[in-house]
């Protein structure tokens, strides 16, 4: 029988992950698969178990001062109806799943599960999102980006608990979210993208380009961005080739069951060529 706590506090929940280094439950839709033994048999955690789904810290999420804040623990289905929330990151939670999942799962256990395909990963990094991490001692913010360090991994530390992701509401004037997978429902990413830019004057003045399930953490590069902003949007096609060949060396994706790696690249690299050639949206 596994030991499991239903705090009714943030602090009360980050006294007991700081004394029991227990595993954070969220939505449970991945740590249910992960502790799975078999059909009819109870999940085999090894070891205690700390319910946060339903706390009302991390269960808020808001618009203050062009800024949006998405607590860890709101459901994928109240993201999608919140009138503030970017069309890109709402066509990413609409396509996790199916409705069953989108009803427990979290940005919070998508983000810290950091599987290199989770799907909320691409839009949150071209939002620039910060993530807020706290414990006891106090908390820190991190850009999302500087979270994960590989598959499963990322800087979380073991006292702490992931509360909440805020980002600054975009304004672009083109935007772009493709998730490649086998099915339209309960599939996940073969190659996920999601993409901002902004046309001005007949330049372009800013681009954001991040690529899902390509590489062990998501792909996004300022460098590669900053080659293409400031150039005419006539010029875009002649830089494309250079471009794309970087980016090429940034996409290392795997061959596993769900796709090979030659697919994957190929489709990576086509997904980036459309977006920077398409018109306004
Ligand atoms: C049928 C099915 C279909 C799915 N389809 C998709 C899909 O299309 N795209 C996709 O990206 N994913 C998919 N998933 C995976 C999963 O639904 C998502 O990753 C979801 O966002 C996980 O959220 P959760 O709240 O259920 O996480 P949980 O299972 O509760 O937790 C996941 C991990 O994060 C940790 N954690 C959770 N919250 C916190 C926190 N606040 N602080 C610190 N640690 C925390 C947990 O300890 C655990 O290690 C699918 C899963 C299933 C079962």
């Amino acid at each position: 029988m596994v030991k499991s706590y239903r705090p009714r506090t943030l602090e009360e929940a980050l006294k007991i992950r700081s004394e029991t280094r227990c595993i954070p439950y969220a939505g449970g839709t991945d740590l249910m698969v992960r502790y799975r033994r078999g059909a009819g048999l109870a999940a085999g955690f090894d070891q205690p178990v700390l319910f946060i789904g339903q706390l009302a810290e991390l269960t808020q999420i808001y618009e203050k001062n062009g800024e949006l804040t998405i607590g860890a623990c709101v459901p994928y289905r109240e993201i999608i109806h919140q009138r503030h929330t970017p069309e890109i990151l709402r066509q990413a939670c609409e396509l996790i799943g199916a409705p069953a999942v989108q009803n427990l799962g979290t940005p919070g256990g998508n983000i810290c599960n950091a599987s290199p395909a989770g799907d909320t990963l691409p839009p949150l990094s071209v939002l620039d999102a910060n993530l807020t991490l706290q414990s006891l001692s106090g908390e820190r913010n991190v850009s999302i980006l500087s979270f994960f360090t590989g598959p499963g991994k990322t800087i979380l530390r073991d006292d702490e608990l992931l509360t909440a992701i805020h980002f600054r509401l975009p304004h672009f004037t083109v935007e772009g979210y493709r998730k490649v997978g086998t099915r339209k429902a309960n599939a996940l990413s073969k190659v996920s993208f999601a993409a901002f830019m902004l046309k001005e004057k007949e330049m372009l003045a800013d681009i954001r380009i991040a690529l899902g399930a390509v590489a062990p953490t998501v792909v996004r590069s300022r460098e590669l961005e900053n080659r293409l902003i400031g150039q005419p949007l006539t010029d875009l096609a002649k830089l494309l080739p250079e471009i794309l060949e970087s980016y090429g060396k940034l996409i290392l994706p795997i061959t596993d069951q769900r796709s090979d790696a030659n697919y994957r690249k190929t489709i990576a690299l086509r997904l980036i060529e459309n977006f920077v050639l398409k018109e306004e949206s």
